[in-house]
């Protein structure tokens, strides 16, 4: 197991990396305004330019219950697809979670509480990310409260019941506890919610309080960080195997997992190594293939530092149809800066498809992912396709971020044939983009 992170901050090319800037007065922020949100430790990583940092031990002797994840050879999925492919899958599925989201929320946990916070605030869409810091709080004592999207909180009451179980509140988003989710529901009473709207919520318990900070999953820097344990492992195992991959596949939401398993081997490309790193997300929610590179805020309610990022503008709600998660407006900035100086690519896919692949993937490999996930397998059947296809071989490395225990309902939903495909109109992207800050 890993006992660094790695930090592409040290390593990306082009101009420095653009920082975040105050929402009120769009001024680069320092560190002292981020403490309001952050612990100093959170904030040091977010901007450090140190190439390697140190796993702290009480961080290992958690992740250790899980970690290292194992890696895969998807033997039966390459003979279903007669495919000349090596298929390899990291499995983050089997944390207590079930995803990679707890890489970063046991050390988000660790930090606040070393720093003398006694409780978080967050957002969930799908309670992934809700219930991985649920987990990971009562490993370090701390009181964790869960504002959750309420499409997701009425489709998905176990999720709820497990950040319950972990000992978390759960809170339906927009709420009548702050002042963003009682002005959005005196407009919408019926307003299913959003992740910016639930962002915002969880941002304005954490700045009202002395002992509460926030932890966000995705998007940051440090979380990035944090992941890259994903990909060092995954470096690790296919060199004992004596293996390279030509191409490497994640699925992109906010972009923690897909960054987390690229970066290591966009340190390799920078380098000299010649592969490829694709991401995958959906065509219901296009961030990097249809969004711009701008500065936008992370919420609705503009009270999140300002980022330059691939948006669809903060005003983004997707549609209820979408059944695939990864339903962020914006994107993390390090993925955002790795697709602007030509490192990493993006694909998007539709609905339809990345649940035949997730089948495909269930009856050959066994393990039913997460629709999220479905993405990324999506992503590797067509490169695996392509390889027959052009009768060349060559290795696809695919991160397999979660499984789809708590998501049967999607699964339902396609096996009964009621998912469509869709793709976001450009007249609601152009709009959305219009709202976007001038800087
Ligand atoms: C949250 C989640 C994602 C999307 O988030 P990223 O930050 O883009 O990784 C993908 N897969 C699973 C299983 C998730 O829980």
């Amino acid at each position: 197991m890993p006992r660094q992170w790695y930090n592409i901050l040290a390593d990306m090319p082009g101009a420095p990396m653009d920082p975040p800037l105050n929402p009120a007065t769009k001024k680069p922020m320092g560190p002292d305004e981020l403490a309001a949100l952050f612990p100093m430790a959170l904030i040091e990583q977010e901007v450090s330019t140190q190439r390697w940092i140190d796993i702290p031990e009480e961080i290992l002797d958690v992740l250790a219950i899980w970690r290292p994840s194992p890696l895969y050879r998807a033997y039966n999925l390459e003979k279903a697809l007669g495919t000349p492919a090596r298929i390899y899958f990291k499995w983050e599925g089997g944390s207590p979670p079930g995803s990679h989201k707890p890489n970063t929320a046991v050390p988000q946990a660790y930090y606040n509480a070393k720093e003398g916070i006694t409780k978080l605030t967050t957002e969930t869409g799908a309670g992934q990310w809700g219930s991985s810091l649920a987990f990971a709080g009562q490993f370090y004592g701390l009181e964790v409260r869960v504002f959750m999207v309420k499409v997701s909180y009425e489709a998905k009451p176990f999720r709820r019941l497990l950040m319950e179980t972990w000992g978390a509140s759960c809170i339906p988003s927009p709420s009548d506890k702050t002042d963003v989710g009682r002005s959005i529901l005196a407009e919408d009473p019926e307003c299913p919610g959003s992740l910016g709207i639930a962002i915002s919520e969880a941002v304005e318990e954490a700045l009202k309080r002395e002992d509460t900070h926030y932890a966000l999953g995705s998007v940051l820097n440090h979380v990035i960080l944090h992941q890259s344990i994903i990909g060092l492992e995954a470096k690790k195992q296919l060199e004992k195997v004596g293996d390279y991959p030509d191409v490497v596949i994640g699925c992109v939401g906010g972009g923690s997992n897909f960054g987390g398993i690229a970066v290591p081997f966009a340190y390799d490309k920078i380098n000299g190594k010649d592969l490829r790193i694709l991401a995958a997300e959906p065509a219901a929610c296009p961030s990097i293939t249809r969004g711009v590179f701008a500065y936008d805020y992370g919420d609705t309610g503009k009270m999140t530092p300002m980022l330059r990022m691939h948006t669809l503008g903060h005003d983004f709600i997707p549609p209820s149809i979408h059944a695939g998660g990864l339903r962020y407006h914006g994107m993390s900035p390090i993925v955002s800066k790795l697709v602007e100086e030509g490192i990493a690519e993006a694909k998007s896919f539709h609905q339809r498809g990345i649940f035949d692949a997730a089948v495909l993937f269930a009856r050959t490999e066994g393990f039913v992912v997460a629709p999220e996930t479905a993405h990324a397998i999506k992503a590797c059947v067509d490169e695996a396709i392509q390889a027959k296809e052009e009768g060349k071989e060559k290795v696809i490395l695919v991160n397999a971020s979660g499984h789809g225990h708590f998501d049967m309902n999607a699964y339902h939903q396609y096996f009964e044939n009621k998912l469509e495909d869709y793709e976001y109109p450009e007249e609601n992207i152009r709009k959305a983009l219009e709202a976007l800050p001038k800087i």
